[in-house]
């Protein structure tokens, strides 16, 4: 009998490689993938490009009002096989992983108008199962009926150090103590927000990777998985 298909919900801190066991998971099990995170980067990058924040401003209101304007649509990059967000059809992902888009994200993400459109989004994506979704609010707000449910974690200095590898493969010129400082600064704003603070939703099992290397993490999710489809089939 074929399993069946169920949501797997991936919150977490920043930086604690969500996205790459997702990503693993979705391709062993043939489950769409979807990096919630980058859904907030493009709203965060619409708002940059348009004057509605900078370092010391932020106009929430031209933002909500502007909403509308904003169509995020994911497509499959035939290269790689993984999804890539497209804002208003332009196609941005190297554009939002940047440390200047990650500066912004947190303020952006904690707008309830933002959090709505985008939650709805998320929720339909949903509607067939068959979906790993990582972010921040998965478990506790978008589906908080999801079949498994993990929350990652990891010390900030080893998720500062990851990040800073990452951005510095991509050639962005950036310091150790700024990706430290935008990681924990992230966390904080991520955690103590009004609307769908993170937080590990109770049923949620966590991980702690600092000492896991991905194949150990990989293999031990992957268990949980196969415990939850044999029994949902
Ligand atoms: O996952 P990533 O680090 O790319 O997410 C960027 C930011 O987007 C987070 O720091 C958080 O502020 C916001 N986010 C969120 N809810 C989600 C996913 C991301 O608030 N579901």
């Amino acid at each position: 009998m074929e399993d069946k298909k169920i949501i797997i919900a991936i919150d977490g801190h920043s930086s604690t490689g969500k996205s790459t066991v997702a990503k693993q998971l979705a391709k062993k099990l043939g489950y769409i993938y979807v990096d919630t995170g980058a859904m907030y980067r493009a709203v965060s990058l619409y708002a940059m490009r348009n004057g509605y924040i900078n370092e010391d401003y932020f106009d929430i209101e031209k933002l909500e009002e502007n909403l509308i304007n904003i169509d995020l649509q994911f497509m499959i990059n035939p290269k790689t096989g993984l999804a890539e967000v497209l804002l208003n059809e332009e196609n941005i992902e190297n554009e939002i992983r940047t440390l200047a888009v990650s500066r912004y994200v947190s303020k952006i993400a904690a707008v309830s108008k933002v959090r709505k459109k985008l939650v709805e989004q998320q929720q339909k994506m949903g509607i067939n199962k068959g979906i790993v979704m990582d972010g921040r609010d998965i478990g506790t707000v978008v589906f908080p009926n999801a079949e498994l449910k993990l929350f990652m974690t990891a010390t900030a200095k080893d998720r500062a150090e990851r990040r800073f590898l990452e951005l510095k493969e991509r050639g962005e010129e950036v310091t150790y103590e700024d990706v430290l400082k935008n990681v924990v600064n992230r966390d904080h704003i991520d955690s103590t927000r009004k609307d769908s603070p993170l937080r590990k939703a109770s049923d949620a099992i966590k991980i702690d990777n600092s000492n896991l290397t991905l194949q150990e993490q990989f293999d031990q999710i992957l268990k949980l998985v196969k415990k939850i489809t044999v029994l949902n089939s």
